[in-house]
């Protein structure tokens, strides 16, 4: 079983839509390249993909 916590801190991330890099879940915008479309990473059952 996995911590919830650690799961929950593997979430905590904001992925740009435009050239995918991880931001902190606090980021308004992507610190590599300032776009503004973030989005918080998807939660995802399954380890496969
Ligand atoms: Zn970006």
């Amino acid at each position: 079983m996995a911590f919830p916590e650690a799961v929950e801190r593997r979430l905590n991330k904001k992925i740009c839509m435009r050239c995918y890099a991880r931001n902190s879940i606090r980021a308004t915008r992507c610190r590599k390249c300032g776009y503004t479309g973030l989005r918080l990473k998807k939660k995802e059952r399954a380890a496969g993909k």
